[in-house]
């Protein structure tokens, strides 16, 4: 008997080659698929492939194969686990009327599954495709299973598949070769996994429609991606994903939450874009702690939730005044004037950092630390403290006031200077007159600005 034990634990009950512990179809190539060599083994398998295919037996377990191609209907499930295919292999247009077991396979050739429909379980994971494979048109009719499949081929297309129900594609690498990685108008009506996914090169998940939760939690995106026109029915989740180039989220509708936490725009070393333009968010969208190293154009974007930027990094402070503007009207259209102020000082901020060297710094002195762009009233008080206890400081110092002795009669007389014109009844020695006009002139102003920031922020 052969060798060959199933994953169920039960022996291969053919007969084995003579000189081989193994049935043909379990004995594997001496050389890699080459007919000189194996020819007789070639013929062997091929006998036996056809028969069983007579039978309607589809159990392949393990099966070492020149190449494959099914009949249009299968009853039952079909089963090629651990098997593994040297040449072409198709499954096109085959209709499966039961689960379909493809669990660590090994596809050395071309594949197509095109046009399959597949009425129970797919089972692909740790299946391995060395060259092109095409799922287009699949119809996924129950759960598939992709989870840990290796892509290695320039090609991997799903284009227009529909899975019915939930889809894993947790840890599945698109290798570096892959020139193209096509999702284009797939369909995913149940939930959908991309965890911790490496995409090597470009991937395309243009105008797909994600009905349910779509999941892409630390995966990497290592060409440009697209999901231009996509749609996103619940939960995007792209926390800690990483996309290395140019990303498209051009019209795409996020009808639940679209989560960016921690995503990687882009990197250090090569700039991209980030395409959100004409992107529609029906809830929140949240970029906490995201990183832009790629250009941001978020102009115009449709939103009815907020957009929350909190310790979201950009690269460019022209990208970090356009976003935050966009986060902040939001605030305001929402009515949180709290977290709109917010936004607003760093949007001024983005736009102080663009103007030439000077008035940057002299903005940043005045307006940005003592005023705080007019919404930071605690800060402006501070500053306006400080300033007294200065000045008083220095009075004491030189004893500029005539009638004055000890240091609090000094600290009365700075802050009632720097309240009100009019040196609280006090008179100063002759040359620091002048030094007293000038704290009146800033304490004054900053007292002033302190009551008006007050007032705008808490008072309206
Ligand atoms: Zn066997």
């Amino acid at each position: 008997m052969c060798d060959y034990i199933f994953r169920n634990g039960e022996n291969c009950q053919k007969p084995v080659l003579e000189g081989h512990n193994f049935c043909p179809l379990h004995t594997p190539f001496t050389n890699d698929a080459d007919f000189q060599d194996d020819g007789w083994l070639w013929l062997l398998k091929e006998t036996e492939v056809s028969h069983k295919i007579k039978l309607g037996d589809f159990n392949f377990e393990g099966a070492k194969l020149n190449w494959f191609q099914t009949p249009i209907q299968i009853t039952g499930d079909i089963n090629f686990n651990d098997a593994e295919i040297n040449g072409y292999a198709s499954f096109e247009n085959v209709k499966i009327d039961g689960d379909a077991c493809f669990q660590d396979a090994k596809f050395k050739g071309p594949v197509i599954f095109s046009g399959m429909e597949i009425t129970k379980f797919a089972n692909f994971n740790g299946a391995e495709f060395l060259e092109n494979v095409s799922f287009d048109n699949v119809h996924f009719h129950k759960d598939a299973d992709f989870n840990e499949a290796k892509f290695n081929g320039e090609i991997t297309s799903f284009f227009k598949a529909i899975f019915i129900n939930s889809a894993w594609f947790n840890d599945v690498k698109f290798g570096e070769e892959a020139e193209s990685i096509n999702f284009n108008q797939a369909i995913f009506k149940g939930c959908v996994w991309f965890n911790y996914t490496q995409f090597g090169k470009n991937v395309n998940f243009k105008d797909s429609k994600f009905e349910s939760d779509a999941l892409f939690v630390r995966t990497k995106f290592g060409g440009s991606t697209t999901f231009s026109n996509a749609e996103f029915g619940r939960r995007a989740g792209f926390t800690g994903a990483e996309f290395g180039k140019d990303v498209w989220f051009e019209d795409v509708k996020f009808n639940g939450d679209a989560i960016f936490y921690d995503v990687k725009f882009g990197n250090r070393n090569c700039g991209g874009n980030v395409v959100f333009q004409g992107s529609y968010f029906r809830r929140d969208a949240k970029f906490n702690g995201a990183l832009f190293f790629s250009n941001l154009s978020i102009i115009p974007i449709h939103s009815l939730g907020s957009v929350n930027l909190s310790g979201t990094m950009f690269s460019s402070p022209k990208m970090k005044e356009d976003a935050c503007r966009v986060a902040k009207n939001q605030c305001i259209n929402l009515g949180d004037n709290h977290e709109a102020d917010i936004y607003y000082y760093n949007e001024m901020e983005g736009k102080r950092k663009q103007k030439p060297k000077c008035r940057r710094w002299l903005e940043y002195i005045f307006i940005q630390s003592i005023f705080g762009y007019g919404v930071k009233p605690l800060r402006t008080f501070c500053f306006w403290v400080v300033t007294i206890l200065i000045f008083a400081l220095i009075y004491y110092n030189f004893q500029t006031l005539e009638s004055g002795s000890e240091f609090f009669e000094y600290l009365y007389f700075s802050a009632t200077t720097a309240m009100t014109p009019g040196f609280g009844g006090y008179k100063v020695i002759t040359p620091w007159q002048l030094l007293a006009l000038i704290e009146a002139f800033f304490g004054t102003f900053m007292w002033a600005a302190f009551i008006t920031i007050f007032a705008r922020k808490y008072m309206r």
